[in-house]
Parts: structure tokens; sequence; C-alpha cells
């Protein structure tokens, strides 16, 4: 039985300056947590870390998850700040949607750079700490494109593909010394990065193909992601949970069933 610490939890953020990364430590910050939002793109951080305005329990940190010594350089500032980590999400991705014979290995290698190694580099180093203190949680966030193939996603599909799979690899050892990891699996979500690969014919697709008609919020992915990170979740290991609206479970669908047999207008 590991000695509960009275001091408040401290969750780590990876591309927390903006979208869903924000949303994440806006749960922790109301949930009572410290937050350490780490962010390749400082200018945004800084102004993010100012608008929170919350200085002695928010700490922004630049730094590229896909490098390994500005990772452990974050944990080193993580640990000097606030002495702990209890949650770490690895949420920092970035998207290249290009035809598979197209894209270039720069930019396969740039996106597998950020997406994979940055979640298994951020893992390992924030969750030696955890397992130290013999309890915590990881929450990685992949995507629909990590559950199934589509057209333009060979390299984001498949770095979210390989990110459920480093999910279950690690919950399975890092599980024995009391820390859990999950992966949730979001569906489209109105964010900077949504706006920058969804097209107006690609929004329509969408809302025609997710059950419930319409993108998911980042207070959705937070509310996922914080349940994930809590006690209420403690016997959950080594999950994936799509948060989609469904889309994972309808699929394609038959868009001509879905309109109750009338051909598209
Ligand atoms: P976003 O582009 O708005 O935010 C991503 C953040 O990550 C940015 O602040 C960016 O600077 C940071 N970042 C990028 N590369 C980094 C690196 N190497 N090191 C540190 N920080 C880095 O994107 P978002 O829509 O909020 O996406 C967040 C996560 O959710 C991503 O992993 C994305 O793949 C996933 N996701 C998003 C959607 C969607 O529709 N928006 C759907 C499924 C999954």
């Amino acid at each position: 039985m590991t000695e509960l610490s009275t001091s408040p939890r401290v969750a780590v953020v990876t591309g927390g300056a903006r979208g869903i990364g924000l949303a994440i430590g806006h749960w922790f910050l109301a949930h009572g947590y410290n937050v350490a939002l780490l962010d390749i793109d400082g200018v945004t951080l800084d102004q993010t870390v100012a608008d929170l305005a919350q200085p002695e329990r928010v700490l922004g940190v630049h730094c590229d998850v896909s490098n390994s010594s500005q990772v452990d350089a974050a944990a080193k500032a993580v640990v000097e700040r606030f002495g702990q980590v209890d949650a770490l999400v690895n949420n920092a991705g970035v998207a290249v949607f290009k035809p598979a014979l197209d894209i270039s290995f720069e930019e396969w290698r740039a996106v597998l750079g950020t997406n994979l190694d940055g979640a298994f580099l951020c893992t390992q180093a924030f969750g030696k700490l955890m397992v130290e203190r013999g309890r915590g949680a990881v929450v990685n966030i992949a995507s629909i494109s990590g559950l199934r193939a589509s057209t333009l996603r060979v390299a984001y599909g498949t770095s979210k593909a390989a990110l459920i799979h480093l999910t279950k690899q690690y919950a399975v050892e890092l599980g024995n010394a009391g820390v859990r990891v999950n992966v949730i699996a979001p569906g489209p979500v109105e964010t900077e990065m949504a706006k920058l690969v969804h097209s107006t014919a690609i929004r329509s697709d969408y809302y025609d193909t997710i059950p419930l008609g319409r993108y998911g919020t980042t207070e959705e992915m937070a509310n996922a992601v914080g349940f994930l990170c809590s006690d209420e979740a403690s016997f959950i290991n080594g999950q994936v949970l799509a948060v989609d609206g469904g889309f994972d479970a309808a699929g394609v669908g038959l868009p001509t069933l879905r309109r109750g047999g009338k051909p598209a207008s």
C-alpha cells in the first residue's frame, strides 16, 4: 500500500498550448491539479500560461516532445517545480494528409517523430517518476484514424495505430507498478488542426457519417481524459476509448439507409 500524498496532484499535458491539450489543462485545473503544459510553440504557450493567470499552479515548458534531451529537461523542470507527477497526457500531435505514394520521407518522419516518438519519450521520462511512487495514470491521444485506415493518412493513421499499441505495451509493464495507461481515439474535433486539414466537403462527409451528426468539442475530449486519469477509472488499464459520436461503431455505414432509403439530394 502506497502512502497517499496530501499535496495537490500534478498533471503534465503535452501540446497544451491550445486546442484539445489546453481543454485538458483546464479540466485538471478545475479538478484541483497543478498543471505543466509542454509545447513546441513557445509564443502560443507563453500567451496561454499568461491567460490562465494562475502562476502558482501552471508551469509552461517549451519542449519538442520528439527530442529526448528536451523531454528529459522538461521532466526535470516539472519535478523541480511541483515535486511529483500524477498524470501524463500525451496529446501533442501533428497531421500531414497526403497520398501514400507522394508523402516525403521527411514528412513521414516528422509525423511519427511527434505522434509516436514523443509519446514514447514522455512516457519513459514521466512514467519513471510515477513508477517510483507506485501510482499514476497516462492517457494518450490517438484518433479514429488509428482504428481504421482511410485515404491520405498513411503517416498520421499509422502513427496513431502505433500509439494505440504503444499504450498497451506500456499498460502491461507500468501496470505492474500501479501506473495505468489508456488511450482515447477522438473523432473530428473543432480545433486549429481540424481547420487545417478538414475542407468543407470533408466536414459534410463527417456530419453524414457520425451518428451524433456533429464534431466533438475539446471539452468532451477533456472529460474523457480526466475520467481515465481519475480514481473512478482505477481498474481501467490498456484500453482504447473512441470518443467519436459513434463513428467507430457505425463505420462508413450505408448512407442511403441512414437517409431512410432516399437517394442523396
Ligand atoms: P492543435 O494543432 O490545435 O494542437 C496541437 C498542439 O501540439 C499545438 O499547440 C502544437 O504546437 C503542439 N505540438 C505539435 N508538435 C509538437 C511537438 N513536437 N512537441 C510539443 N508540442 C507539439 O491540435 P488538436 O486538434 O488540439 O490535436 C491534439 C491531439 O488530438 C493531436 O494528437 C491530434 O492528433 C489529436 N486528434 C485531433 C483531432 C481533431 O479533429 N482535432 C481528431 C483526432 C485526434
